[in-house]
């Protein structure tokens, strides 16, 4: 339940300072409510759902919705979760290497993210030749839009071994349909020293994201509006007039503004006018109740349905990014095809306790709008700030990235700056 609407009762000529509702506690709009009180504006969060998190949120058991992982390159992301006190809850797991297992023909290895990590022949990845080499670096170049697949026609042993696998955890996208374009500017972003370092959060989404960001909200006097879903925009001259969230109405006064931090799907329900995505792309998360006593372990899978597999001491959860093909399983289909693959890769990097033939007790995530298909078709570029004081946040606002957690935290914070340059009142 809301509490009352302090905007719609306040008297004419309230002494308040002007409001920006952020309509969205998704990460995007977590990162814009946290510029927009380090710039000392007032802030008001409403939320759709019970919770904040958005597509990287805690379920009620705690299980995160799917595994996040984070690169050194998210230099956004990092800071933000630096600014909410939770950077040391992401941790490093696979600092010598991705662990990856082949299950094609049962070998295995170590390989390194990044280009830089490649004078090691330990941590190459499979099939890299001097030519592979020269496209992936030709691909950091801007250059005309067509297919990965396309791209690495000429080099399916690398395609298969590294650029496939990575295209499909960015990009959530299969390489036959994703933008090189795109995946190209990932890969300029992995070539500084750091940037290929893999990080995710050791407890989970919960207790390392969303519980510190709105604790840190809090300490702001920002509460977050559970169960206020915007209805509609009321609009009057090229302004938001009020909001509408159905049992309530919020009256804006001309110092208030907006930020709309929304999937795309429902800001263009609210902004018909504005371009939005709008083919996505399923990703899977299978979690097992396979408790570990070991550390938090990242493995990479390839030739399987999995692809990645995350260990912590809670459990043990699967991801199938880009996962059209297998998102329709059943939670017991699923289990009974990936478990096996987990065993395999969890004994063959020497993981402690036992890992039984049975797949333990386990539980399907199905994101059916996980993200955007980045495919090689032009990407809609929304304006930041359609409206004079409404400003736009969401992964997928950020044209030269893909729908990611830095994604996110870069729209919201632009979302904030926009809307401060254009002069709204402390
Ligand atoms: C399973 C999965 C795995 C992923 N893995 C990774 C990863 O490893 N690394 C990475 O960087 N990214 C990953 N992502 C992507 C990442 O989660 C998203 O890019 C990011 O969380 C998007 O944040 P957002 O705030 O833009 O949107 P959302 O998270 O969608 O936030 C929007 C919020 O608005 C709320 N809302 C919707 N409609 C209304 C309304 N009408 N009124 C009020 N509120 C409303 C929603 O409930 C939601 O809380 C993954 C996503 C999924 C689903």
């Amino acid at each position: 339940m809301s509490p009352p609407d302090d905007a719609a009762a306040r008297p004419e000529g309230s002494l308040l300072p002007a409001s920006v509702h952020v309509v969205g506690a998704g990460v995007a709009g977590l990162a814009a409510a946290l510029a927009l009180v380090q710039a000392g504006r007032r802030v008001v969060l409403h939320e759709a759902s019970p919770g904040a998190g958005g597509r990287a949120r805690a379920l009620p058991d705690g299980t995160d919705n799917g595994t996040h992982a984070l690169l050194g390159a998210n230099r956004a992301a990092l800071r933000f979760l630096a600014a909410i006190g939770a950077r040391e809850g992401w941790v490093e797991p696979e600092a010598a290497g991705l662990p990856v297992l082949d299950l094609a023909d049962h070998t295995s290895r170590r390989v390194a993210l990044s280009p830089l990590g490649w004078g090691s022949a330990a941590r190459r990845p499979d099939g890299l030749s001097l030519g592979g080499l020269f496209t992936l670096l030709r691909l950091a170049l801007p250059g005309a839009e067509r297919s990965v697949a396309d791209a690495f026609a000429r080099h399916p042993a690398l395609l298969r071994g590294l650029v496939e696998p990575l295209t499909v955890a960015a990009l959530n996208t299969q390489a036959h349909e994703a933008s090189a374009r795109l995946l190209g500017a990932v890969i300029r972003r992995l070539a500084l020293p750091g940037a290929a370092r893999l990080l995710v959060a050791a407890r989970g989404l919960g207790p390392d994201l969303v519980a510190p960001a709105l604790a840190t909200l809090a300490c702001h006097g920002v509460g977050l509006r559970s169960g206020d879903r915007l209805r509609n925009l009321v609009r009057q001259g090229g302004r938001v007039a009020a909001l509408d969230f159905g049992d309530h109405a919020v009256t804006l006064r001309p110092e208030d503004a907006v930020v709309l931090a929304l999937p795309p799907w429902e800001a263009l329900r609210l902004l018909p006018e504005v371009p939005a995505p709008i083919a996505h792309s399923p990703i899977l998360n299978l979690h097992f109740a396979q408790e570990s006593e070991g550390p938090v372990r990242f493995l990479g899978l390839l030739g399987g349905l999995s692809q990645w597999v995350l260990v912590r001491p809670a459990g043990v959860s699967v991801t199938v990014s880009a996962a059209d093909a297998s998102v329709g399983l059943s939670d017991e289909a699923a289990a009974i095809r990936i478990w096996p693959e987990v065993r395999e890769v969890a004994q063959r990097f020497g993981l402690p306790g036992e890992w039984p033939l049975a797949p333990p007790p386990a539980r399907a995530v199905r994101e059916r709008r996980a993200t955007p298909r980045h495919t090689t078709e032009p990407r809609p570029a929304p304006p930041r700030r359609p409206l004079a004081n409404l400003a736009l946040a969401g992964d997928w606002t950020v044209p030269d990235l893909p729908a990611t957690l830095e994604a996110a935290v870069v729209s919201g914070e632009a979302a904030a700056t926009a809307l401060l340059r254009g002069g709204i009142p402390r």
